[in-house]
This record gives C-alpha cells, sequence and structure tokens, in this order.
C-alpha cells in the first residue's frame, strides 16, 4: 500500500496487543490528541508503542496533536438554554450577565473585539447560527438563524475571522516541551491561522535542541486563504475537517480537501485527510458505502495519509476500521495506476527536482522493482513520491528524525543505514545488495548526492540504473 494510514489513539486501542493488531493492519502513525489526555496519561502508551515498533521492526512515528485555542462559551445562567428561530440573545463577559436576559457568557474579549455587526456565530458544533444585530462595548446582541438548544460550555466558531489568539496557546508549549521529552516524532497544531503560528511551534522544538515535523491542521477559513504561505513552513498539512466544516459552507469541503491536497502535493510536502472517513465503524463492523467512497476519493485526490479518530480511539471496531481502509486504499490505487497516469511533474523548475521526476520517469520506462533514493533532509524522497511514480520509493537516511518523517509521505519506506560507508552512492548501493526484496539481475534506479572532493554532502545530483 502507497497510502498511508494515522490512528488516534484512545481507550479501545491503547492496550499493546491492541496497537500491534493495527500496525499488522498498517498503521505506521498514532496520533495522541492531548485535548484528551496529558504527557502522563500517554507515557506508557509510548512505552507500549515503542515495544511494538521494535518487536514488528517497522518504524513507527508517534504524532501529538496540541489542543490550541478551542473557544468555547461559559457557564450558562439556566442550562439548557432554548433557541427559536428569529430570537434574540446576548452575547459577552460573564460579569454582564445579570444585565441581560437571556445571556450567553463568553470571556473571550480579544475575540469580541475583532467582532463586527452582520458577523456570523456558530454555537454548538455549527448547530446553531446567529447573526450580530447590534455591539455595545463587549456586549452583542445577536439573532438567530435556526432554532436549537444551547448547554453550557459549547464550542463557538467565527467563520472567517481571523481572531487575535495565537494559535499555540501557554498549555500547548508546555504539552509540546513534555511532548519532546517523552519522544514523540511529530507535533500537529490545531487552528493554526497564519504562517506565524508555525514558527513559534518549530522555535518551542527548536529551544530543546530537536528537529521534529509541524503539521498545520487546517480549519479555518483565514488559514486556507494563506495556505501558500503557511505551505513554506510547515512541514505538513492536515485537512482537518471536523472543524474546517464549521467554518466555511458544508457544500465546500469537498472541493476545498482537493484544493488543499493539490497545494501539498505541487509543494512536495505530506497532507492528512482527517475526520469522519469510517465514523459510522464506531458502532458498526462495517462502513458505510458514502464511507468507502469517501476514502478511496480522498486516495484519488492524492493524500499521502489517511486518518481514523473516534474509529480507532473509542470505536467498537478498531482494528476493522483499519482493515477496510487498507483494502479501500489500495483498490483506488490499483485504480489510480490502471488510468496509466505517467508521473507527475514539478512545477518548480530546479536541477533536484528535476532529478526526482526523472527518476520516476526512469522507474517507469524500464520497469525498474523499486526507487531507492538516499537523502539526508528527507526532501528528495518528499519530490519522487510527489510525482506518484508506481514503484515503492525506498527513503535511505542515517538520520532518525528523517525517517519518522518519511513515514508520512506516499508511496515511501523508511530504511535507516549507517554512516558507513561514507560515500552516498556506494551505501545506497550497499543497501540493495544486501536487501533480500531485491533478486539478482533486477533494475533498480537509484538517486543520492555526490558531494565535490573535500565536501561533507550535496543535494540530490546522481541517478543511476543498477542491476543487482
Ligand atoms: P479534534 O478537533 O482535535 O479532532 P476531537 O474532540 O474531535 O478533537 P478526536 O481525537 O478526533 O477528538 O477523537 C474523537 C473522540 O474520541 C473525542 O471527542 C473523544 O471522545 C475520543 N478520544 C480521542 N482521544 C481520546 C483519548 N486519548 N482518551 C479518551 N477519549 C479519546
Ligand atoms: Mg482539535
Ligand atoms: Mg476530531
Amino acid at each position: 500500500m502507497h497510502t498511508k494510514i494515522i490512528a488516534t489513539i484512545g481507550p479501545a486501542c491503547n492496550e499493546r496487543f491492541m496497537i500491534k493488531r493495527l500496525v499488522e493492519q498498517g498503521v505506521r502513525i498514532f496520533r495522541l490528541n492531548f485535548s484528551h489526555g496529558s504527557a502522563g496519561d500517554f507515557e506508557h502508551i509510548v512505552r507500549n508503542l515503542r515495544s511494538v515498533e521494535n518487536e514488528l521492526q517497522h518504524g513507527i512515528t508517534i504524532m501529538q496533536d496540541l489542543s490550541g485555542p478551542k473557544i468555547r462559551a461559559g457557564e450558562l445562567k439556566e442550562s439548557p438554554l432554548s433557541i427559536n428561530v428569529g430570537d434574540e440573545l446576548f452575547m459577552g463577559p460573564s460579569d454582564q450577565m445579570d444585565r441581560h436576559d437571556p445571556y450567553l457568557p463568553f470571556d473571550h474579549r480579544e475575540i469580541i473585539k475583532d467582532l463586527k455587526v452582520g458577523d456570523e456565530v456558530r454555537v454548538s458544533d455549527g448547530g446553531l447560527s446567529f447573526e450580530i444585530l447590534e455591539k455595545s462595548g463587549q456586549v452583542l446582541k445577536l439573532r438567530s438563524e435556526n432554532s436549537g438548544i444551547i448547554t453550557s460550555r459549547k464550542g463557538i466558531n467565527f467563520p472567517g475571522l481571523k481572531a487575535s489568539i495565537a494559535a499555540l496557546t501557554t498549555k500547548d508549549r508546555e504539552d509540546l516541551a513534555a511532548g519532546l521529552d517523552m519522544g514523540i516524532d511529530a507535533v500537529a497544531m490545531s487552528f493554526v491561522q497564519c504562517p506565524e503560528d508555525v514558527s513559534s511551534a518549530k522555535h518551542v522544538i527548536e529551544k530543546k535542541g530537536r528537529w521534529i515535523p509541524v503539521i498545520a491542521k487546517l480549519e479555518r477559513q483565514v488559514a486556507v486563504n494563506r495556505l501558500e504561505e503557511i505551505l513554506r513552513i510547515a512541514d505538513g498539512i492536515m485537512v482537518a475537517r471536523g472543524d474546517l466544516g464549521l467554518e466555511c459552507p458544508l457544500s465546500s469541503l469537498p472541493t476545498l480537501q482537493k484544493r488543499i491536497i493539490a497545494a501539498c502535493n505541487q509543494a512536495a510536502k505530506p497532507v492528512i485527510v482527517a475526520t469522519q472517513m469510517l465514523l459510522s465503524m464506531v458502532s458498526n463492523p462495517m462502513p458505510t458505502r458514502a464511507e468507502t467512497t469517501d476514502v478511496a476519493n480522498a486516495v484519488l485526490d492524492g493524500t499521502d495519509c489517511l486518518m481514523l479518530s473516534e474509529e480507532t480511539a473509542i470505536g467498537e471496531y478498531p482494528v476493522q476500521a483499519v482493515g477496510y481502509m487498507r483494502e479501500i486504499a489500495e483498490e483506488a490505487e490499483k485504480f489510480f495506476f490502471e488510468l496509466g497516469t505517467s508521473p507527475l511533474e514539478p512545477k518548480k523548475q530546479v536541477s533536484e527536482n528535476f532529478i526526482g521526476y526523472n527518476a520516476c520517469l526512469l522507474a517507469d520506462k524500464i520497469g525498474s522493482k523499486a526507487l531507492v533514493a538516499h537523502t539526508d533532509s528527507g526532501a528528495t524522497v518528499r519530490l519522487i513520491s510527489s510525482c506518484r511514480p508506481r514503484q515503492t520509493i525506498f527513503g535511505l537516511s542515517p538520520r532518525w528524525d528523517t525517517q519518522k518523517f518519511m513515514n508520512f509521505s506516499w508511496g515511501v519506506v523508511p530504511v535507516h543505514i549507517s554512516e558507513e560507508p561514507q560515500d552516498h552512492l556506494q551505501r545506497t548501493e550497499k543497501f540493495v545488495e544486501n536487501f533480500s526484496g531485491f533478486l539478482s539481475g533486477e533494475d533498480l534506479v537509484i538517486t543520492s548526492g555526490h558531494p565535490k572532493p573535500g565536501v561533507e554532502s550535496s543535494p540530490t545530483n546522481l541517478l543511476k540504473i543498477y542491476r543487482k
């Protein structure tokens, strides 16, 4: 399978034997959602993950998911509060509650400051929608556009608002530092709005003397608007369809998904499609027809990774969910290759990109068994992956962080190799000679960096057909 599967860890799958079954079914990345647990809660799970990794000898990437600034209402005077179409409701700081009725306490003054008459406010996972009619100081008067109930501490969304609240909260900083100490391999940031949000996480990681990839979760319209800029700094993107579907018109979600994936493919950065992929499997051993189609279409859209959330975290059928996801992805990939698409040409016309692209063309023409690429940062391997070749890409690197990051890229099998021999081409050839998956007489397309004498390393500049 070329597509990568990410499973969210939760009570339904955090025991060692369950983790092992999920890895056997094809999971290569596990997500720890810090909205539902702290470093202390995840410690023994990380130990279980590492122990399974050792036993099965499959590189496992542990991705921490930071809570971010999830915006919620405060405690209502009377909960639940019934709302009918056309009803008026006041919303503002808790200390103004006694002067208005009915009242929705909301203590994010920095957000109220940015709101204006005519803006939309969505409450309760989008179940209720309001228009702002008046703004008087810190208090807003809203009119409801539909009917429903509000209970205390419901999530609130403001479509299109660039709130001044930073994506990396104090809790997130502490969680990220604790996660790094625990040995996480990647981090996903919730509610990213701008490139600076990603830089702030990178700064925390750097201060800890580490490098791990930062995945920006796209769940705000403002972030979608600034995708190109965010892509320049983020190492990967998650189409976080849960909150994104609240912030944007639901009807635009399928095309947004396609646009975001296409931009990530062009930038040669991995992309994850997440939320409700096989949701009915939380309580059913089989997915719906619509879900199987959604998973297949995400693969055909060009996603690198497919993610499961409550399906594996709290569902009754985590192993079956991963199994279905793998089978659907395999079928979709078969169809993709049946279409006979030649490797996709990179947009950015620089020599490293063309080495990678030409490696794919060559592999296609000579019927190479695989592509074998030596890489330091993993950039060449991501580029080869973005061309979507038919062949498996073996990404060879002596760096562990690169190794863990390559797990996110479509079609890439990360291989850790020693730094001996010094010459990258010799290292690559040594791997081909020793790897039992390649038979004597088979042709392999290999790429590596061949530095000038006296220089230690070089970007990929060498493309070779190697006959074993
Ligand atoms: P996000 O917006 O970050 O996706 P979420 O609330 O949707 O947050 P998910 O990780 O998508 O959370 O998981 C879906 C549900 O599974 C959660 O709402 C929660 O009920 C449950 N869950 C997830 N992780 C855990 C965990 N570690 N422990 C307990 N329950 C969990
Ligand atoms: Mg979240
Ligand atoms: Mg979710």
